[in-house]
């Protein structure tokens, strides 16, 4: 036998499991030295970074769908085919992987799972990994956390808000408990050197933000006018249902049901006599109306039952919002967690880019210009930039209010 023959695997376990446990025991050492340093196998925590992203983007994809409808989001355990109804495996619920391997389709009735977990699922995990990636250049370890949870509550909201044009308390009031306790444990997400600064200067992010966008609403109501229309006397008024959409018609004038209504939770009340909902009389004169319902002491009528409503009103108070009170409460949530300079910035970026948005569609198709953009996801964008480029836009932006050479 050779000496290179036998040296051939020693050398090989030598040079091949010697460094593997070298690393392990670096990260070990670093994990329990105190200025833990994670310059060593980045690869291996962005690895870990972003498939806890994609981990926690599939349990978004389950509040998206769930928290809207009042279920729970802990049970039924398991995730189900919308379907079928028919539960999904483990195995079949690995987040990303699955999607692809079962070709978008449910293994049970072969319905297609839609496009938008898959996304929910990568955004989650692409974002996971940036703020890792920000947050190891600078702003140190202790923001990823804060970061992450926010990240997850903007992406949630974002979805939402597109489908029920809703932002719910859980994510908006929840977030901004949520933004406070990390700014009082990392005073840091802050810029604060104590517990009680960082709490203080969260509290003072979101009361800005609330307070802006409360003013924002106000002032929308105020410019819009018309929140009360009272006729004296009582005026004839018909409901009448067109496929998708209702005519609105009092006296004269006439409008399109849904230009009525920004938001699913906007609410119309009309005081009328003699209501009679096709042909059969109401037998209450306050009409309580959502976009697509009529609320009655007696129950819900969905109007796409109904194909005419009639009677004579007095008084109607419609909903002029531009913005609902769940923008207002979110921003308030961005603000506990980003601080006041990142309410400013974010409500001025989520104003530009809606405008952009509202007029692109302007001039591609009127329809969609009826005021039912939702505000929530222009909001997150704004808070997004905001973590990965908003002190850099802002220091470019500054460069133009002063002049190189002179400070102010
Ligand atoms: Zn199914």
């Amino acid at each position: 036998m050779d000496a290179d023959q036998i040296e051939m695997p020693v050398f090989q376990f030598i040079f091949g499991i010697l460094p593997l446990t070298c690393g392990a025991q670096r990260a070990f050492i670093a994990f329990v030295t105190p200025q833990f340093s994670l310059s060593f196998y980045p690869p291996l925590f962005q690895g870990f970074a972003f498939v806890l992203g994609a981990i926690v983007g599939s349990f978004l994809n389950v509040v998206i769908y769930r928290l809207p409808l009042n279920m729970s989001v802990n049970t039924p355990r398991r995730s189900f085919c919308p379907h079928c109804k028919h539960q999904i495996p483990f195995h079949q619920n690995i987040p990303l992987f699955s999607w692809i391997v079962l070709r978008a389709r449910c293994a049970k009735c072969g319905a297609k799972i839609p496009f938008r977990y898959f996304a929910v699922e990568l955004l989650t995990a692409l974002l996971f990994l940036a703020i890792w990636n920000v947050c190891l250049q600078g702003g140190g370890l202790a923001l990823v956390l804060p970061l992450w949870v926010l990240a997850s509550l903007l992406i949630a909201a974002t979805f939402i808000d597109f489908d029920h044009f809703i932002i719910p308390d859980e994510i908006t009031l929840g977030g901004t408990a949520a933004g406070l306790l990390f700014s009082f444990i990392f005073p840091s997400l802050m810029g604060a050197e104590s517990h009680w600064l960082g709490l203080a200067w969260s509290l003072a992010g979101a009361v800005l933000g609330y307070g802006l966008l409360w003013g924002v609403v106000e002032l929308g109501k105020l410019a819009f006018g018309k929140k009360k229309l009272v006729f004296n006397p009582p005026a004839e008024f018909v409901w009448t249902r067109k496929n998708d959409d209702a005519e609105f018609a009092v006296g004269e004038e006439k409008m399109l049901w849904s230009d009525i209504f920004s938001r699913e939770s906007d609410l119309m009340i009309m005081e009328a006599k003699g209501v009679k909902l096709d042909e059969k009389p109401a037998g209450e004169d306050t009409l309580r109306f959502h976009y697509n319902r009529l609320m009655l002491p007696g129950g819900e009528v969905m109007l796409d039952t109904l194909d005419i409503i009639k009677g004579k009103v007095a008084k109607i108070v419609i909903p002029r919002e531009a913005m609902g009170f769940g923008d207002v409460k979110f921003i308030a949530c961005i603000g506990a967690f980003l601080g006041w300079k990142a309410v400013l910035f974010t409500v001025v970026a989520a104003s530009v880019f809606g405008s952009l948005v509202g007029i692109a569609l302007m001039i591609t198709n009127r329809r969609d210009a009826s005021g039912r953009i939702p505000f929530g996801p222009y909001l997150a964008l704004g808070a997004l930039l905001w973590i990965f480029a908003g002190p850099l836009i802002l220091d470019w932006y500054w460069q133009f209010l002063v002049p190189p050479g002179r400070t102010l």
